[in-house]
């Protein structure tokens, strides 16, 4: 297979603290000999395993970047055993654009992993990942947030493997990431999304929702940074202890699809329940209004299973096909 032609600005073998750039050329009517440049950041201090940690897999949350630009600026290395490689965010055009998927080629970063060396820009991407971070980690986190149409109750996650042993290292490291909730994930389609990449490599991935919206809060922020020393001091990496959150985590489970609620109407959303609430199967959890006209009686939703409210859609305007909500099951 051909050569990723992404070329690293900083030697991955070398001691100490590097920042550069992950240079991918990109010729354009304004560059003609141009580069997409996404920021790096590598500790490396002796021996140990190898951290690669990731934000901006959407362009549009900001936990992961804010988290991450934090931890690239330490300039300690001596409480460090092993190697962390940090990209802020790794769908980076999208960040710069501040929008979900990338506006050079309109993908989603997280939807076509493995990717391939000669494709587009995410394309690139993504195979740089598949083919040169990934094989060099022993522990991978790439931290998520709803981005602007989705609010999420503040979890990591992991998922159901067929490797058990790789499951419960997975599930481990999700809960020393010190969430106030963990989630064993179900998701939509886990065809080309980053995690199955990482999983399948054998790897201990965690992934995470923290929030969304298109913005942080002061919680969420403190949670992600959090939740990255305690990952990386969970591997062994990062010297200390892990910091448990302020109350134990509360355990979480999709344990089937009747965890999403889509909407079959196109409207305004009137929310009968919030983010974090408990509901009964059959309860109404949103009813849709017609935008066309008035004295339409509006769509009820109904919750599909017993359990707690753990994303919304946003904003309140919704489009026939969105997710209206997720719940998931206390464990
Ligand atoms: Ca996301």
């Amino acid at each position: 297979m051909r050569a990723n032609p992404i070329t690293p600005t900083i030697d991955y073998d070398r001691e100490g603290i590097q920042h550069g750039f992950l240079r991918l050329p990109y010729s354009r009517n304004d560059s003609a000999w141009g580069a997409v440049m996404i920021p790096v950041t590598q500790f490396k201090h002796g021996e140990g395993p190898t951290a690669l940690l990731s934000g901006g897999n959407h362009g549009d949350e900001y936990e992961g970047p804010t988290a991450l630009f934090n931890f690239a600026a330490r300039d300690r290395i001596d409480d460090i055993q092993g190697r962390i490689i940090i990209v802020p965010a790794m769908n980076y055009p999208a960040f710069q654009a501040g929008t979900r998927v990338s506006p050079i080629d309109s993908l989603n970063l997280n939807r076509i992993f493995p990717g391939r060396p000669d494709g587009s820009v995410t394309e690139v991407i993504a195979d740089y990942f598949s083919r040169t971070l990934v094989p060099m980690a022993d522990y991978v986190l790439d931290i998520h947030s709803g981005g602007k149409t989705l609010d999420f109750l503040p979890f990591a996650a992991s998922h159901i493997l067929d490797d058990k042993a790789q499951q419960q290292r997975c599930a481990a490291a999700a809960r020393a990431f010190g969430a106030p909730y963990r989630l064993q994930m179900l998701e939509i389609d886990a065809a080309g999304l980053y995690d199955t990449q990482v999983e399948s490599c054998g790897k201990v991935f965690v992934t995470t929702e923290l929030g969304g919206g298109g913005t942080t809060s002061p919680d969420t922020v403190r949670i992600a940074k959090r939740g990255v020393d305690n990952f990386l001091i969970h591997a062994g990496i990062l010297d200390g202890t892990v910091e448990a959150p302020e109350r134990e985590s509360l355990s979480l489970d999709m344990p089937d699809f009747r965890s999403f609620l889509f909407s079959e109407h196109t409207g305004l959303v009137e929310p009968c329940v919030a983010l974090g609430d408990q509901v009964c199967e059959g309860q109404p959890m949103a009813r849709i209004h017609s935008i066309e006209r008035t004295a339409l009686a509006p769509a009820v939703y109904r919750a599909p299973r017993d359990g707690l409210v753990i994303a919304r859609h946003l904003p309140s305007r919704i489009q026939i096909g969105d997710c209206l909500f997720v719940i998931g099951e206390v464990v």
